[in-house]
């Protein structure tokens, strides 16, 4: 359901979340690249050149993408054959389809690759109350198809540098809901997500969950956003469970993450908290350089 119509439905929580190694395990364009296409070590390379700011994540997918020596078909089942759903994933989207919880998937890569991992893995009738946002593809000529590797191509979402900008998704629900006058209907609006793509989304929503152990933490830990970490979809389901009953505070589950992320990392010390402002997103000047 696209908006408005999700905030008019009045949900108490709206939650958005990245695609690739998220909601399922592996990344599924990582894998076509390294499998079928110009391989691990230069995609690595690839990513480092983003990470540091001196090539952009639209421009890094492009070449992945222009490496790839199997059609769309193809590349589908093979993904169909390998690529895995978080194991607590569905039992999140069972309970907010219980709960009248939006779930809103923005994601840098493909629609109909999403859709198709999603219909087979999480079934037809769970995958329609899910939204997909995400790039398209076009058809190439002269072949025109998704069966023939020239065929076709990949269609960004919008003109950004990272091919599909997510805060565009999201800033037109924080607007609606900072205008909003009666504050017990204002909707919290969460985000997950773990790498790169997700930067574009960071600064957008009251809380942000970050996969343990990937990039996304330290630019939050750097930049002052509330973040909490998770390491599969049973914790998001058990903070967002608190969240929507009002048992626990944004402000209190972010404290817990943080201290349990600095337990668990190294003796870097801290910057100063976060403030539970939306902010502005990322400028190009803004970008952060992370260390893969
Ligand atoms: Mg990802």
């Amino acid at each position: 359901m696209p908006f408005p119509e999700t905030l008019n439905k009045k949900p108490k929580v709206i939650f958005f979340t990245d695609f690739d190694g998220t909601i399922t395990l592996k990344d599924t364009n990582d894998y076509i690249t390294d499998y079928h296409g110009f391989g691990v070590e230069e995609r690595r390379a690839g990513n480092k050149l983003i990470l540091d700011g001196t090539d952009s994540f639209r421009n890094g997918f492009q070449k992945m993408i222009n490496s790839w020596k199997v059609p769309l078909t193809d590349m589908i089942s093979i993904l169909e054959q390998n690529i895995k759903l978080d194991p607590h994933f569905k039992d999140f989207v069972l309970w907010a389809k219980e709960h009248d919880v939006p779930i809103v998937v923005l994601s840098s890569g493909m629609v109909p690759v999403i859709a198709a991992l999603l219909k087979k893995l999480l079934g037809e009738d769970l995958m329609q109350d899910i939204e997909i946002i995400a790039n398209d593809t076009q058809l190439v000529a002269p072949d025109n198809s998704l069966d023939k590797v020239g065929g076709w191509n990949i269609r960004f979402h919008d003109e950004s540098s990272f091919g599909h900008d997510k805060s565009l998704t999201i800033r037109p629900y924080a607007n609606a809901i900072a205008e909003m006058t009666n504050d017990s209907e204002k909707p919290t609006l969460l985000y997950a997500g773990d790498g790169v793509s997700d930067l574009s989304a960071a600064r957008e929503t009251d809380l942000l969950f970050a996969k343990a152990g990937h990039d996304l933490i330290v630019y939050c830990e750097r930049e002052g956003i509330p973040f909490t970490t998770f390491e599969d979809w049973s914790s998001i389901l058990d903070e967002t469970k608190k969240i929507w009953s009002g048992e626990k505070s944004l402000r209190k589950v972010a404290e817990e993450g943080l201290k349990r992320h600095r337990t668990n990392s190294s003796s870097r010390p801290p910057p100063a908290p976060g403030t539970f402002n939306r902010k502005q997103s990322l400028s190009q000047e803004q970008r952060p350089a992370i260390q893969e």
